[in-house]
């Protein structure tokens, strides 16, 4: 079955002949792959399908050092992460999250929510949908919920090489669907050449996002061609 795996090379690589070399080692795929390399190589990516990290709330003014979506959208991207769990922890609220939603939305760029922050206590589902419920009220409110595409990334499983188990994203991907009709949940956290089949084959995972074994070629296309 066809799902989406979205790439977020974060601040990587430092130089564009290397993101262009890391773009071009992207290979062939059933599956919608989306790369988002940071903003200052956007224009110089060539990818089937391009997506961005973040973005701003507002198309334009006196904002210093932010991106518009739609500057994004000049651009030809398609997707849009937000709410990332490093953007939050710099600072990031659940309103501005919102904004942003709205923003991309009105251009026409798929949002990709991702929540997850705050959800330290580990797979206990219960205490994991309490920790969610703030960041999917806010940032769904009078939104169509089949115009975002939602990525549940617990934030003990970032970058940390300790994925949660297939079983506990399957149910909160679940509970997000079922909640919020939410059609598309993505799952993200140490996702790997090896483990992307399982995240993969479960029914209520749509697919995946992946930050650092995006950066290596042989681990991502393993990741693509699962
Ligand atoms: C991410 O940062 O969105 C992510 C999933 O990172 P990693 O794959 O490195 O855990």
């Amino acid at each position: 079955m066809r799902k989406l795996i979205i790439a977020n090379w974060k601040l990587n690589p430092l130089t564009l002949a290397s993101a262009q070399q890391l773009a071009a080692s992207v290979g062939s795929s059933k599956h919608e792959v989306v790369i988002c390399p940071p903003s200052a190589f956007l224009a110089q990516i060539k990818v089937p399908i391009l997506g961005a990290q973040d973005c701003f709330w507002k198309l334009k003014g006196p904002f210093t050092g932010e991106t518009s979506p739609a500057q994004l959208k000049d651009l030809g991207v398609r997707y849009c992460i937000i709410g990332h769990s490093e953007r939050r922890a710099l600072g990031e609220t659940d309103d501005m999250v919102a904004a942003k939603l709205q923003a991309l939305l009105e251009q026409g760029i798929t949002p990709v929510l991702c929540v997850g922050f705050g959800t330290t206590v580990g797979e206990d589902k219960l205490d994991v949908t309490e920790a969610l419920r703030p960041q999917l009220d806010s940032a769904l409110r009078d939104t169509d919920p089949k115009k975002v595409v939602v990525a549940y990334e617990p934030v003990w499983a970032i970058g940390t090489g300790k994925p949660a188990t297939s079983e506990h994203a399957e149910q909160i991907a679940l509970f997000i669907k079922t909640k919020y009709g939410i059609e598309k949940v993505l799952y993200g956290g140490s996702v790997n050449g090896v483990n992307a089949q399982e995240f993969l084959s479960q029914n209520h995972i749509d697919g995946l996002l992946v930050g650092s074994n995006s950066l290596i070629p042989d681990e991502f296309n393993k990741i693509i061609t699962s």
